[in-house]
């Protein structure tokens, strides 16, 4: 039985399905396909591709629905600033649907090389416009929205529930909100459900207001309640959208339904870089893209993020990622050893590990507990039944364990290239550096190695260096 963390409740909870033929209903923010998505973006698909994999894994069936956000999610949370779509359009010269195209088919490319599997339905905002225009109208029939000069606007104070899910009431939020530009808003906390355009606005579709685009929230309400219902089990997102975007959703489906209709929320935390916020002007945003160039694979990340627990902080370093690397090579080597035995296991050993495996899982997907449960069967005598149980375990690491059968020596761990003697230094300066836990330094040290052309690897016999070909 899976024991899940429900922000709404701010509790761990049995989870417990509505619907009694076994599927769970789950709903997913996906990305706003303007910009390629960095790892902190994919942090957040790991983990619902975990509870995915572990909703499988005890035996329900998905109907799963990820958003692509292509319209209407604009610079600033407070529905002011150009339209993110727009921005990289003007930027790039192409047409939003050309950027939309692009960026969407690199996101699938990195959820498939990091194992993520797709949820069942992928809805574009572009292709749900009727959807949205009928979910704003029936929420100005029931009163909660009204219109302005430059769109319809939900009326927060019709719901006396707003802030739930963030523990934050309707005062600290209009405290906390911006001097407002928008004077004509009843409350500097409604939002926007739809916005009139302006001629130069590319995209824009007829509706009951003249022309004009969704706003952003209104995109995710109306399309997980047309594929998902009124109500329905899950829903997941980065930590980020709770106080604004999720708190928002709530209250246009809530408005509409007269109840409750997300049972579970869950959220996923954030990844830091060198312990900070990753942002464009620090310039630490990287893409599975920029750690392939530096020697990784996508599944390093995989592993990466499996070693910490989806609702705590995972602060990435390239130190983090060289021990992802080496202890994925070991685990497939020792893979490939059980692989290769006939001896068997004693049954009651192996079930002794399912169990605790099964338990680790089902407890708020604690992750890095059974990859510690993996470790240490891996250690067991060699049979080919570990190997299988191992297997086993893979539909929820995701690591590809099946395609990894031969024992080999992995390439880092040999040094048979002739370092240049620049190569040397920095190696040198950067060894200090970690020394003196200047890990900035370290990763910045590491980084000039890379643009020189190589890649280290740091192992517990010193640093091997590798030429990236
Ligand atoms: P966006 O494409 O900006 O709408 O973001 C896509 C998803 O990534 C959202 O669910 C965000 O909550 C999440 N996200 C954004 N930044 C981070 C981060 N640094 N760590 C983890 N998740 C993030
Ligand atoms: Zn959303």
């Amino acid at each position: 039985m899976l024991k899940i963390y429900n922000t709404l409740d701010r509790r761990k909870e049995e989870f417990v399905p509505i619907h009694n033929d076994n599927t769970v209903y789950m709903y997913s923010c996906g990305p706003t396909v303007y910009s390629f998505a960095h790892i902190g973006n994919l942090r957040t698909y790991i983990f619902m591709d975990i509870l995915r994999r572990v909703l499988k894994y005890d035996g329900y069936k998905i109907k799963g629905v990820m958003n692509i956000t292509d319209v209407g999610h604009l610079l600033s949370d407070g529905d002011e600033g150009e339209d993110k779509m727009e921005k990289a359009a003007r930027e790039q010269k192409k047409s939003p649907w050309e950027i939309a195209a692009f960026y969407s088919e690199v996101f699938f490319k990195d959820l498939k090389a990091l194992n993520i599997s797709k949820p069942e339905i992928i809805a574009k905002a572009t292709e749900h416009i009727p959807e949205m225009i009928e979910f704003v109208k029936q929420l100005q029939e029931k009163g909660f929205a009204y219109e302005i000069s430059d769109g319809i606007y939900y009326d927060i104070a019709k719901f006396p529930e707003y802030g739930k899910l963030s523990g934050q009431t309707l005062d600290e939020k209009e405290a906390g909100a911006r001097v407002e530009e928008n004077t004509e808003k009843h409350n500097p906390a409604d939002f926007a459900l739809w916005k009139k355009a302006n001629p130069n606005h590319i995209m824009q579709w007829d509706s009951p207001w003249g022309k004009g685009f969704p706003g952003w929230h209104i995109e995710c309400s109306a399309m997980s309640r047309k594929y998902l219902g009124d109500v329905f089990d899950i829903h997941t997102g980065g930590i980020d959208a709770v106080p604004v975007h999720h708190e928002n959703e709530i209250a246009q489906n809530e408005a509409l339904a007269g109840k409750k209709t997300v049972n579970y929320w869950i959220h996923g935390e954030f990844m830091m870089v060198d312990g900070g916020k990753m942002s464009k002007s620090l310039g630490n945003i990287y893409t599975i893209d920029d750690l392939n160039k530096k020697g990784y694979d996508a599944l390093d990340f995989r592993f990466l993020c499996l070693n910490a627990i989806y609702r705590k902080k995972l602060n990435f370093t390239f130190e983090g990622m060289d021990n992802a690397k080496n202890s994925r090579n070991k685990i497939y080597n020792q893979l490939a050893q059980h692989k290769a035995s006939n001896a068997k296991t004693n049954p009651a050993i192996l079930e002794k590990y399912k169990t605790n495996f099964a338990n680790a899982i089902n407890d708020d997907l604690n992750i890095p507990y059974a990859l510690g449960i993996l470790f240490t069967m891996l250690k067991e005598p060699k049979s080919i039944d570990i190997y299988n149980l191992a297997l086993e375990f893979d539909k929820i690491f995701g690591l590809d364990f099946d395609k990894y059968s031969v024992v080999k020596e992995t390439k880092q761990e040999t040094n048979d290239i002739e370092i240049p003697e620049n190569i040397k230094d920095l190696i040198e300066q950067r060894k200090q550096a970690k020394q003196n836990k200047d890990y900035a330094k370290a990763d910045e040290i590491r980084k000039q190695i890379t643009e020189l052309g190589y890649t280290i690897i740091d192992t517990k016999d010193g640093v091997k260096v590798q030429k990236i070909n």
